[in-house]
């Protein structure tokens, strides 16, 4: 099976048709969409994002900005800028697609795949961010590939199978990275929508079940159209500027 992995859309859709265009134009075929969450949030579309998510085979989680939205978070425990663009966004949702975040789940094993939005541990908040966190967390994991979203950041985490030490590495674009049977993995897919590795093209990646290979891909997209949308309905200036530069 191969999958189309996507993550941390955050309502930007520019960033979304870009990903399906490249993947179509260059022929990366692909049998569902696996996505980690954080479809809302931060951008100006979050209805048109569900929506064309929902014309694709999809399986789709809930993160943080996603249970905010549907109000099972405390917007006290969010950033004042990140506040403003939920609550915009609980005005703006048609209750069709409020429904659609309702049913999100929060983690969900298939086979030897874990798929969460944060971390196994904690399924929506917690942020794997280096080989420490990673190392605690592959201690309270079952399966040997966990996919996560959340922190923005395209990136491979291995705990080797004969030394049980534990390596990360950022994957290159276009460059298959050979999943090892006798390793495990957590793995970040990067952002589509806000990316923050320093490289403002959107991200995805396609992981091939059969061939055991995930590849890293970027996109460009057009970033000043989502912009010009943001600007319009008065977001946080500094979300806006953030496209620019991944950050
Ligand atoms: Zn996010």
């Amino acid at each position: 099976m191969r999958c189309l992995v996507i993550s941390d859309i955050h309502a930007n859709l520019a960033a979304l048709q870009a990903v399906f265009t490249d993947v179509k134009t260059r022929g990366l075929s692909y049998d569902i969409v696996w996505c980690l969450g954080d479809v809302v949030g931060y951008g100006a579309e979050p209805n048109e994002c569900i929506d064309l998510l929902r014309t694709v085979p999809h399986i789709c989680l809930a993160g943080n900005h996603d249970w905010a939205v549907i109000g099972k978070l405390d917007l006290h425990t969010f950033h004042e800028q990140a506040a403003y663009v939920v609550e915009w966004t609980q005005e703006h949702i048609t209750s069709q697609n409020m429904s659609f975040l309702r049913s999100r789940p929060d983690i969900l094993p298939l086979d030897d795949y874990l798929l969460v939005h944060a971390s196994p541990r904690e399924p929506i908040w917690e942020y794997i961010t280096d080989v420490n966190v990673a190392e605690e967390n592959f201690d309270d994991m079952q399966a040997s590939f966990c996919l996560v979203g959340h922190t923005h950041v395209p990136v491979v985490f291995v705990r080797d199978g004969r030394t049980s030490n534990v390596h990360v590495s950022m994957p290159s674009v276009n460059v298959p990275v050979m999943l090892k049977r006798d390793s495990r993995y957590i793995i970040n897919p990067g952002s589509v929508g806000q990316p923050r590795d320093g490289d403002p093209r959107a991200a995805f990646a396609i992981l091939d079940t059969a061939t055991a290979t995930w590849t890293a891909h970027r996109v460009e997209y057009p970033i000043k159209v989502t912009q010009a949308l943001m600007r319009s309905f008065h977001f946080p200036l500094r979300l806006v500027e953030r496209l620019n530069y991944g950050r």
